[in-house]
């Protein structure tokens, strides 16, 4: 690949403005958890699905600063269930189309929203007007277009916007961002990321564009894609991709599996992969200049391994990540200040996200400076 740059000058100018966008940069430590808080933050969840009922329902109830008070849902029949087991009144369970009359409930301070990838704009802009802060599932939306809505509304509300990136709250990944930050094994010279699953049910939303915005990339694929903007504390400059559809029948929407090259503009390229077509594909590895360190797995809710080239990896004792991540959002409520994963996180991703489609569909590398 020809290098982007001409001058060290030309190098360095684009380096510091990547760094001064980039959220993780000063933001390594997970926030100080001792307070005890004044008065919880009330969350509602809007949409019911597997990620509410598995992981942030059950989250919600390991946190310091939140409680579950509020519910969004279009099915009755959920909301009895989850009203009896969270013990939620009435007056705090809300449908898609009335969301809107939350702005007379203080029981709800924060709208978690984890509809499917393409509503996610609709609810957030519905909740924003409700006068509720957002936490919002990643991806943030289907396009640049919608995140920039989403951050817009939020902005006229006055109201936080974070993006579910649960793995800025998680020890390993952030062991990785310290050893790159401290250059404990001098520049990064490749990043190796990837993640994926193989798709179950042919009929479900994530195999449906309008409601998914694209496949494994738009999925899980932006973990690896996050990986390597955290780990390198840098913006890709450049980026080249190829795609398969080997299942035409299932994936006659979206990618089937897609990889995707990097530049960035400290010397670092990435080398990411993502498919819906089988397991076990789960790593992220830094090779720089004295040594290497790598996860494995990387991205998961838990069980997450680290390994360096010299040296002892760290024991990190068991954590949640998405009650460190909803514990987070209370505390910037709670003492007025920003997150570490806002609106503006989710929409980089989306940019660059669209580029490698991009990439793959014209078979040309695509600048994004
Ligand atoms: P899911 O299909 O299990 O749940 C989606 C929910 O949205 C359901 O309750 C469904 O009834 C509701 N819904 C509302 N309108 C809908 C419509 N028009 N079509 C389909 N469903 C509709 O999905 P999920 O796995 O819970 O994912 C929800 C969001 O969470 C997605 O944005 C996904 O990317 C994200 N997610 C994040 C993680 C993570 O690790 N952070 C993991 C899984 C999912």
């Amino acid at each position: 690949m020809q290098s982007q740059f001409h001058t060290r000058r030309e190098f360095l100018k684009v380096s510091a403005l990547a760094a001064a966008s980039l959220p993780f940069v000063g933001a390594l430590n997970l926030r100080a958890q001792t307070a005890a808080p004044e008065r919880k933050i009330g969350f509602a969840l809007a949409g019911l699905g597997s990620l509410s009922t598995h992981q942030i329902a059950p989250a919600l109830q390991k946190t310091k600063f939140c409680k579950l008070t509020g519910l969004v849902t279009g099915h009755p029949a959920k909301a009895s269930r989850w009203k009896a087991q969270y013990n939620i009144p009435d007056k705090n369970i809300y449908n898609y189309d009335n969301m809107e009359t939350m702005a007379d409930n203080p029981d709800i301070d924060v709208v978690y929203v984890v509809t499917p990838n393409g509503l996610h704009a609709e609810h957030t802009i519905k909740a924003a007007k409700a006068g509720k802060h957002v936490l919002c599932e990643k991806p943030m939306e289907v396009s640049p277009e919608k995140c920039q809505q989403m951050i817009d509304a939020c902005k006229a509300a006055n109201r936080l916007l974070a993006i579910g990136y649960r793995l800025h709250f998680e020890p390993n990944n952030l062991e990785c961002v310290r050893l790159a930050r401290e250059k404990v094994f001098g520049n990064l010279n490749l990043i190796q990321a990837e993640y994926g699953f193989r798709i179950g049910d042919p009929t479900q939303w994530r195999l449906n564009r309008a409601l998914s915005g694209g496949g494994p990339l738009m999925d899980v694929g932006i973990y690896a894609l996050q990986a390597t903007r955290y780990v390198t504390g840098e913006e890709p400059v450049l980026v080249s991709a190829v795609q398969t559809n080997n299942d035409p029948v299932k994936f006659k929407d979206i990618e089937e599996s897609i990889a995707w090259e990097l530049k960035f503009p400290g010397g670092a390229i990435a080398s990411c992969n993502t498919t819906y077509n089988f397991n076990g594909f789960d790593r992220l590895r830094a090779f720089a200049d004295k040594g290497w360190f790598e996860l494995a797995p990387a991205f998961g809710y838990g069980g997450i391994q680290g390994r360096r080239s010299n040296g002892k990896w760290p024991v990190f004792p068991p954590m949640d990540q998405f009650a460190a991540e909803m514990d987070d959002f209370a505390q910037c409520i709670l003492n007025n200040q920003s997150t570490k994963v806002p609106g503006e996180e989710g929409l980089r991703d989306l940019k660059i996200m669209m580029a490698i489609y991009e990439a793959a569909k014209t078979g040309k590398a695509v600048n994004l400076v």
